[in-house]
């Protein structure tokens, strides 16, 4: 079968950058499963696995553009530290919850000064290109339970099948109201 739109597909995958360091990988015997014209990933590996089958190899190049997007400079802001309290050590690196008028972001600590800490809540791949090593594990038909929430249903159920979701054919969230079935899945 070839990836198209409302297949599910599991892959290898190894995310390095253009200095070849690794950023991300998938684990050995645990392929990344997704639903293909989902947007469940980004749009540059999507494209490039369409009409792909279990055991073809793809090595692509996204450009942010088609990845994590372009850092937003709005996004980076100097906070006075004693914003930070209880925290014994801030160092860069460490992550924190944001309010924000859009909802909790997660940011960055980017620069650590006297007075001022430095937060950056772009995603940590904003502006990078992406390579892509991968190989594809398995195509399979969708079901039409995983086509209506937008996202797959490993094990049989929702949200991995293991007691997140009620009977078969029932899901954790199935009263809320959201676009896609309205599954309180995190994946
Ligand atoms: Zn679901």
């Amino acid at each position: 079968m070839q990836i198209a739109e409302g297949t599910v597909v599991a892959m290898d995958y190894a995310l390095k950058d253009d200095e070849g360091t690794l950023l991300d990988q998938s684990q050995p015997g645990q392929p990344l499963t997704y639903l293909h014209g989902h947007k469940n990933i980004i749009p540059g590996l999507e494209s490039a696995l369409v009409g792909k089958a279990a055991g073809d190899t793809v090595e692509v190049r996204v450009a942010p553009e088609d990845g994590y997007g372009a850092p937003n400079p709005a996004l980076e802001q100097v906070v006075p530290r004693d914003r930070f309290q209880g925290v014994e050590s801030l160092e860069v690196g460490m992550q924190f919850q944001a309010s924000t008028d859009q909802g909790p972001v997660s940011v960055r600590v980017v620069k650590v000064e006297e007075d001022d800490v430095t937060v950056d809540g772009n995603h940590p791949l904003a502006g990078k290109h992406l390579n892509f090593n991968v190989t594809v594990q398995d195509v399979r038909e969708a079901t039409e339970e995983e086509l209506a929430h937008g996202h797959i249903h490993q094990g049989g159920g929702c949200c991995g099948g293991s007691g997140g979701g009620g009977g078969e054919g029932e899901c954790c969230n199935d009263d809320k109201e959201e676009p896609g079935g309205g599954c309180g899945c995190s994946h």
